[in-house]
């Protein structure tokens, strides 16, 4: 292979995986990785959930020790941000001025916490995305003996869980009626709105922040749309990312909607690959065009566009998988569903060992499972399989899943 040099915009999930998986699949060129961020790559779904509880360490939040970059002769340049650039000249240019040349680029540039236009600047008002801001929230708690969560997505979800877990008194208010109603549908979202109100938190659906007030600079306090006062310490806005597009944008390459359009191997245009979380992929055995905001699959890209690179072009063919942690409460998540899928329970809803298959025209597309691992990874394989299948099977727990997935070359 003729050496070429590879450039990363992004030190998260999909450009710390991409690097890595470049030098494992033979690449003996060069790499280097540019990060607007202070630190060295980390595990990102950590820090709402074991970094903030205090229960791992921050050596064990890295990726990869400093000298593991040193020694895969991956350059990593932290606190550098892209804010420019050519694709004819195969040049970035730098926030400090410098100008990096490239022959293959890969942005994987996420996302930024959105922020509520009227909310105060204040220091105990925080958003959660890098490790400092997990940091800053964990300072705040230490602190702080109240959380008003605004958002309960995910991250909202998440930490208002850990708060619960370190004892402090949380007030999560949602604007939908129901709770990760986007990202799972209302029945689900239902399930965890009762699992957060049985371990304490005080769930106001259907509810806006409507007056902020503060003291000496800082938030002490919130009028909410239904009309009551609540006294907080601490505020997490965690209602959503936008996606970092400036790169892509300034690069000249296609946008639409809130991602970058790519083919099927994630190729945006000649020697231009992106990843996780700006890319509009189109999945080729969803055969819907996705856009994914999930560790995971960020890795999959990383690793998918390596064997692009190493090995001729290919397409990333994984299916999306995420999991989130709340409490004791284990959820997965395999494939891509929309609310007009028809969802299929299957097992124990009250005892929350169950599954959900969501179908359109007799396929499944997507399987969620609470505590119910191993049904899961069998849904995947339904999934991939692009069968027909009957809607009473599945529904039946006596029926043996696996019988229902076809033998491979069938
Ligand atoms: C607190 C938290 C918990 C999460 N938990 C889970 C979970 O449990 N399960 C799950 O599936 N997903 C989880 N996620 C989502 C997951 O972390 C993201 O989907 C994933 O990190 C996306 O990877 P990425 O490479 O697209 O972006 P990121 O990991 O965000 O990396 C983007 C990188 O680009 C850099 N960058 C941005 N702009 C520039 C620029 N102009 N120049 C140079 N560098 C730039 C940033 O500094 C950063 O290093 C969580 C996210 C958060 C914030």
């Amino acid at each position: 292979m003729t050496a070429e040099r590879v450039v990363i915009v992004g030190g998260g999930g999909g450009g710390d995986a991409a690097a890595f998986a470049l030098r494992k699949r033979g690449f003996d060129g060069e790499i280097t990785i540019l990060s607007a961020d202070l630190d060295r790559p980390y595990d990102r779904p950590y820090l709402s959930k074991e970094f903030l509880r205090g229960e791992v360490d921050l050596q064990k939040v890295f990726l990869h020790d400093e000298a593991e970059y040193s020694k895969e002769r991956i350059e990593l340049r932290l606190q550098e941000r892209v804010v420019g650039g050519s694709l004819r000249d195969r040049r970035l240019s730098l926030q400090s001025g410098r100008e990096v040349g490239f022959d293959t680029l890969v942005v994987s540039t996420g996302g930024t916490p959105r922020r509520l236009p009227d909310a105060p600047d204040s220091d105990n008002v925080l958003t959660l995305r890098s490790l400092r801001d997990s940091q800053a929230v964990r300072d705040a708690l230490s602190r702080g003996k109240r959380l008003l969560l605004v958002g309960a997505g995910f991250i909202g979800a998440e930490v208002g869980a850990s708060a619960r877990q370190l004892n402090r008194e949380v007030l999560m208010v949602e604007s939908a009626p129901v709770p990760l109603a986007r990202a799972l549908g209302s029945e689900v979202g239902e399930v965890y709105a009762s699992i957060h109100r049985q371990h304490g938190v005080d769930v106001r659906t259907g509810t806006t922040v409507k007056e902020w007030h503060t003291s000496g600079g800082r938030v002490v306090g919130v009028t909410l749309s239904d009309g009551r006062r609540e006294e907080v310490d601490v505020v997490l806005i965690a209602i959503g990312i936008d996606t970092n597009l400036a790169v892509p944008q300034v690069l000249g390459l296609e946008l639409e909607g809130t991602g970058v359009v790519v083919d099927e191997g994630l190729r945006a245009a000649d020697g231009v690959y992106c990843a996780g979380d700006i890319a509009l992929h189109p999945h080729p055995v969803l055969e819907q065009r996705i856009r994914v905001e999930h560790w995971e699959v960020a890795k999959h890209h990383g690793r998918g566009i390596a064997t692009s690179i190493a090995a001729g072009h290919a397409p990333v063919t994984r299916l999306p998988y995420f999991w989130s942690d709340q409490y004791d409460v284990s959820l997965e998540y395999r494939g891509n569903a929309s609310g007009e899928d028809r969802a299929v329970w299957r097992g124990d809803k009250a005892g929350l060992h169950f599954s959900v298959f969501y179908l359109r025209d007799g396929r499944i597309r997507a399987v969620l499972s609470m505590n119910d691992k191993e049904l899961n990874e069998i849904g995947g394989k339904l999934i991939e399989s692009r069968s027909h299948v009957d809607e009473k099977s599945l529904a039946d727990a006596s029926v043996d899943l696996l019988e229902l997935v076809p033998a491979k070359g069938s």
